[in-house]
């Protein structure tokens, strides 16, 4: 019962076929004078919403009604001997198919770079705004009200002219990787208690003695950082990757891009006045910035202060990487939907009736709406894509389709062909939660939301392993 994938695409660099011979050639000139410079640069959009735009995060309607810091989408494209890919970071809870396949079609059409060499995820700011999903969540958020459907087409545009700015102010650079230490600043959010194989989620209190972390967590910070090649090398770009929910700024009705916003904007405050720093976030479906053990907690200016340090403690050991022309390569692959009994159905109509109008529990809610979703598309297969950007035999970026559980993410970074494997998750369009296998008979919050059965997150991992086995050289 393992789901199915259908054909994968790889692009190769190619030059259509309408272009004339006389350009043809000038190309040929411009690409061997260039031959070997791998360039990019990064570039950002201010897409903060308006006061009013319905926000995301949570299972009841929230508008925005001021700013705590500004929302932006940000973007690093790449070239070289004429071949791009751009990698668009959005301050925003999730991506929905509607909004990447129109984002898309704008870059393409307004920057000339192919779709399919877009990768677009989200940091999942739990104060940002929500997008419409065509679901009871639509209801619950109001995300399909004028204001927010207003919102989501606002954004292609946006995206489209981030890209071009990016590609405009493409220059040579040489990337380098490292890894810093996150240690101690993500936590499981699902817990054991001993003799029960029930996890509890978000613990309230923590008994070290009966209780232990349902699971790992990554504490990886992946950084990747362009420098010029200009005489005087100064870094332009950095890609930060780290898997924890950015939920630190909490129920407001303030947007903030949490703690990914103050992580970025420390890296580029002491980097220096080119650098742009986005943030991917990770398989973070069950890892939170609440430390369950002890109680305490940070707020998002204290973790993106300490995920700044452990980058800056890390920043010496930046090893450069030898790059070849971008390689992007993605696949589509169909995963089952959940099956639920009579019972469970009727009690989701019942709770459906009654959770629009009073807050019947996130778990319990949450649960409902997965229901209902799924039994109103039973023949409508869950169709994904996984996408995989490698420009180096040391480093690629994959991108997966939703909350990713955190031993997915660590699985498929193990047995990655790349030395250093990065994942964005919630990109190029989300299914919600996509725990591990080992994870559905244990229950609670992400279990009951995922539209996905048991086993559709180790079906992505394989597919992604084939798309990374296919790009690393
Ligand atoms: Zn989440």
């Amino acid at each position: 019962m393992l789901p199915k994938t259908k054909a994968n695409r790889i692009r190769a660099p190619a030059l259509p076929s309408r272009m004339k011979p006389a350009l043809l050639s000038l190309l040929t000139l411009t690409a061997s004078l260039h031959a070997g410079d791998f360039r990019a640069a990064a570039a950002q959009v201010d897409i903060t919403p308006k006061n009013g735009t319905p926000l995301a995060g949570y299972y009841h309607a929230r508008a925005v009604a001021g700013m705590l810091d500004p929302l932006y989408a940000k973007t690093i494209v790449m070239e070289q001997d004429g071949v791009h890919a751009a990698l668009v970071v959005l301050d925003v809870a999730y991506t929905t198919q509607a909004l990447v396949d129109a984002a898309r079609k704008a870059v393409q059409e307004q920057c000339g770079i192919e779709g399919d060499h877009v990768m677009i995820s989200a940091t999942h700011t739990h104060t940002g705004p929500t997008l419409p999903r065509l679901n009871l969540m639509d209801k619950l958020t109001k995300a399909d009200s004028p204001p927010g459907v207003a919102y989501m087409q606002s954004l292609p545009d946006l995206i489209a002219k981030a890209v071009n700015d990016a590609k405009a102010k493409l220059a040579p650079v040489t990337p380098s990787f490292t890894i810093a230490d996150g240690k101690g600043l993500s936590f499981n959010r699902r817990v054991l208690k001993e003799g029960s194989t029930q996890a509890i989620w978000q613990p309230k209190s923590f008994d070290p003695a009966t209780m232990r972390p349902a699971g790992p967590v990554d504490p990886e910070i992946g950084v990747l950082v362009f420098n010029s090649t200009a005489a005087e090398p100064r870094p332009v770009a950095s890609v930060l990757n780290f898997a924890m929910h950015p939920t630190s700024v909490g129920g407001g009705v303030k947007v903030s891009a949490d703690f990914p916003g103050v992580f970025t904007k420390l890296i580029n405050e002491r980097h220096g006045p080119d650098m742009i720093s986005v943030f991917a976030n990770g398989c973070c479906g069950n890892i939170n910035p609440n430390d369950y053990f002890t109680g305490k907690r940070r707020t998002h200016l204290q973790i993106g202060a300490l995920l700044a340090d452990a980058t800056d403690a890390a920043w010496p050991t930046l090893k450069p990487l030898k790059t070849f022309a971008p390689r992007i390569a993605s696949i589509r692959v169909t995963l089952q939907r959940r099956s639920y009994t009579e019972a469970e159905i009727e009690k989701a109509k019942d709770i459906a009736t009654r959770m629009v109008t009073k807050n019947l529990g996130t778990v319990t809610m949450a649960e409902a709406v997965c229901i209902l979703e799924t039994i109103g598309k039973q023949d409508e297969p869950l169709s994904v894509e996984v996408q995989a950007i490698a420009f180096s035999d040391e480093a690629a970026i994959v991108a997966l389709p939703g909350e990713i559980f955190v031993e997915l993410g660590l699985a498929l970074k193990k047995q990655s062909p790349f030395k250093h494997t990065m994942i964005a998750e919630l990109a190029n369009g989300s299914i919600g939660y996509i725990p591990d296998s080992r994870a559905y008979p244990q229950g609670n919050y992400e279990v009951v939301s995922a539209r996905c059965a048991q086993g559709s997150g180790e079906a992505l991992v394989e597919a992604a392993l084939k798309l990374l086995k296919e790009l690393a050289p």
